[in-house]
């Protein structure tokens, strides 16, 4: 039987895996990884905002998206401090930073020191956790 487990918007895994496909649950619930190159809003260069696909929190905007080269959505900063939560992360026998949705935690992908100007940084996405709304 599986765990019922609240996050603390008191949201369950219940309720995730109604609201998302199996595919958005695996990488923002489970702390999946989608196949590089497999995402169309890898390839996304319209004016618009990211919104995370579980709650509808804007989290990016087209202004710092660039082409990493690396097969996921990959951006230099998030649209405000506030929006992206980074965490300690030392699964898979690494020591990395993953980076969440600070309103309901969805995993969204990791930030590594290898990003463009003006940061420096490049916060490497999962297109599955994005929801992708283009500028009038
Ligand atoms: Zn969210």
């Amino acid at each position: 039987m599986e765990l019922t487990i609240a996050d603390h918007n008191g949201k369950t895994n219940v309720h995730w895996r109604d609201k998302l496909t199996p595919e958005q649950y695996h990488v923002t619930r489970e702390h999946g990884t989608e196949r590089a190159f497999s995402h169309p809003l890898n390839l996304e260069k319209r004016a618009g905002t990211y919104y995370c696909v579980c709650c509808g929190a804007a989290l990016f905007t087209s202004h710092a998206k660039f082409d990493s080269g690396s097969g996921w959505p990959s951006f230099f900063e998030p649209i405000s401090d506030e929006a992206v939560k980074e965490v300690d992360d030392r699964s898979h026998f690494m020591r990395r930073t993953e980076i969440l949705c600070a309103n309901c935690d969805a995993h969204l992908g990791h930030v590594v020191p290898a990003g463009p100007a003006p940061t420096g940084l490049r916060y490497c996405t999962n297109g599955l956790a994005l929801d992708f709304k283009p500028e009038e």
